[in-house]
């Protein structure tokens, strides 16, 4: 980062702290990961200067032989990767994915189900302040307050009330595994289309560790940073190779695959970001190698056993325990909020955030869980005893928010950890005149 050192201490420098912080302390916010060198690279190269609005060989500019390759080469591999018969890789972000998918399959003033925010949806599946709240009419199903677990007879009965265009699965802060197939036969039976949001776990359907919303569902959305531990991006993926969708301005219908393409572009979005897809099939061809499946793997070991070490310190879980790579606290039964446990333990140097539980009795903004993620430890190399290690700080520390010493103790514990766990080089500090 010479360039950068000499021409700008100040980003210089927060990229710097950054790393630092990303290094010494522990990142287990369970939507968060570290990218590789090679993904670094591909996503600090010069295909950002490239305007390349279209698609590959159908391009409005010149010069794009090159940013073409690597669009192929992310579209191809991520196919291969999820078993799918047509993928688009130019969604800056995951909330652009569900944008384009909504608009392909509904109109404004259509009717969408999706998991309401409180319950571990996301903003995108139907929030009022989103643009999915603002432009659809939405009906919310929740999870069951007795079982933690997202409540598919209250689904179909609320989708045979309201007939719902289509219905949206996927969450961001749910601990168990998503019955697609289940959804599908509700969605068949009212006639909606069903669009499967696995931003969170994709990297665990790629890997077969959950079950594959692909064969239920007509489109499914992704993330490409979360547990698929790429780029920050979108992706969208169908194998439905037919259909008959109409476009503005164009006189004969579309397939749904060629519907997606124009609803991404022109109709969501400009010129794609050909560094971040460039990045996206370096994190594709990462994710085809075995080495993932383990990856993948350990991450769900060892969320089994960080649930398991706080369950053994007498804390509650949301649905008791976890199938993936997150865990859901639910803080009320010892009389704490999420906000101050997040505080305390960030004071410790553990990374989580906080996150509303069902029938949470504090507002969204103080809540009464945490929700804590293994996808990024695991990427650090820490396995089953590290998660046992990292159960007893976060349980030493909740039991009493209050004391200090217990924080900065912590704090060392933590960074001499991190030591062991080695992510980035530190880049060097600029000298004081
Ligand atoms: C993170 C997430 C998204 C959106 O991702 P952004 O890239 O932040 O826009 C969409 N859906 C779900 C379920 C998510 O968890």
């Amino acid at each position: 980062m010479q360039s950068l050192k000499s021409f700008d201490p100040d980003i210089y420098n927060a990229i710097r702290d950054e790393t630092l912080r990303q290094t010494e302390t522990l990142e287990m916010i369970a939507s968060e990961n570290f990218v590789s060198l090679a993904v670094l690279e591909a996503l600090g190269s010069v295909m950002t200067n490239k305007y390349a609005e279209g698609y590959p060989r159908h391009r409005y500019y010149g010069g794009c032989e090159h940013v073409d390759i690597a669009e192929g080469k992310a579209r191809f591999r991520s196919k291969k990767l999820f078993g799918a018969k047509y993928s688009n890789v130019q969604t800056h972000s995951g909330s652009q994915a569900n944008m384009a998918a909504y608009l392909t399959l509904a109109k404004p003033g259509d009717t969408i189900m999706g998991m309401h925010l409180n319950h571990g949806g996301h903003l995108t599946h139907g929030s009022g302040v989103n643009f999915s709240g603002r432009l659809f009419n939405v009906v919310a199903y929740t999870i069951s307050p007795e079982t933690g677990r997202i409540d598919y007879d209250e689904m179909l009965r609320l989708a045979r009330e309201h007939k719902p265009k289509l219905i949206v699965t996927g969450a961001s802060a749910y601990p168990r595994i998503i019955e697609f197939d289940k959804v599908k036969e509700i969605a068949d039976e009212v006639g909606a289309y069903h669009i499967a949001d696995i931003a969170h776990i994709a990297g665990l359907v790629a890997t077969g560790l959950h079950p594959d919303p692909l064969p239920y569902s007509d489109i499914v959305t992704s993330t490409t940073h979360k547990t698929l531990r790429g780029p920050r991006g979108g992706l969208i993926l169908t194998n439905v190779e037919g259909g008959e969708f109409m476009l503005a301005n164009m006189p004969k219908p579309k397939t749904l695959p060629q519907a997606i393409d124009a609803w991404v572009f022109p109709g969501c979005q400009g010129g794609p970001l050909m560094h971040v897809i460039a990045a996206k099939a370096v994190a594709f061809k990462e994710a085809l190698r075995p080495e993932f499946k383990e990856y993948q793997q350990q991450i769900v070991k060892n969320a089994a056993v960080l649930a398991e070490t706080l369950l053994s310190r007498d804390f509650s879980l949301v649905t008791g325990g976890t199938d993936n790579h997150l865990i859901l606290m639910d803080l009320a039964p010892r009389g704490l909020t999420g906000r101050d446990a997040e505080k305390a333990l960030e004071m410790a140097g553990i990374t989580t955030n906080k996150n509303m539980v069902p029938n949470d009795p504090q507002k969204p903004f103080i809540t009464s869980g945490i929700r804590i993620g293994t996808p990024a430890l695991t990427t650090r190399g820490m396995k089953e005893e590290e998660m046992r290690q990292i159960g007893n700080m976060i349980a030493y520390i909740l039991e009493d928010l209050e004391d200090e010493e217990r924080q900065k103790k912590t704090r060392d514990d933590v960074r001499e950890l991190c030591k062991r766990f080695v992510i980035y080089d530190i880049p060097e500090a600029i000298e004081e005149d």
